[in-house]
């Protein structure tokens, strides 16, 4: 089930996808971000690839592929210091 939530929900990351496959994706986002974001968490879905670095690029590979523009607003919306500290506590923890 795809949904469409407040920013508070899921903040600091833009969509999320659950071990069943649900997706969210926050509304406040800009509709290219938006499609960008949902074709990645659709991928995220459907891939059974244990490795998270692994699992990020091929679903940014998959999002870019159909919405190269929602690609490159979202790198220049996660250069901010909030999205830097996610991606920095996911290399730690390793997942
Ligand atoms: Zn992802």
């Amino acid at each position: 089930m795809i949904t469409y939530v407040k920013k508070e929900e899921i903040y600091p990351a833009f969509g999320i996808c659950n071990s069943i496959g649900d997706i969210k994706v926050r509304e406040d986002l800009p509709q290219n971000v938006k499609w960008f974001v949902l074709e990645h968490e659709i991928y995220h879905s459907t891939d059974t690839s244990k490795f998270w670095l692994w699992r990020e690029i091929k679903a940014n590979w998959c999002g870019f592929k159909q919405h190269p523009i929602g690609f490159i607003v979202t790198v220049f919306m996660s250069l901010s210091p909030y999205r830097l500290k996610l991606y920095w506590q996911r290399f730690k923890n390793n997942k």
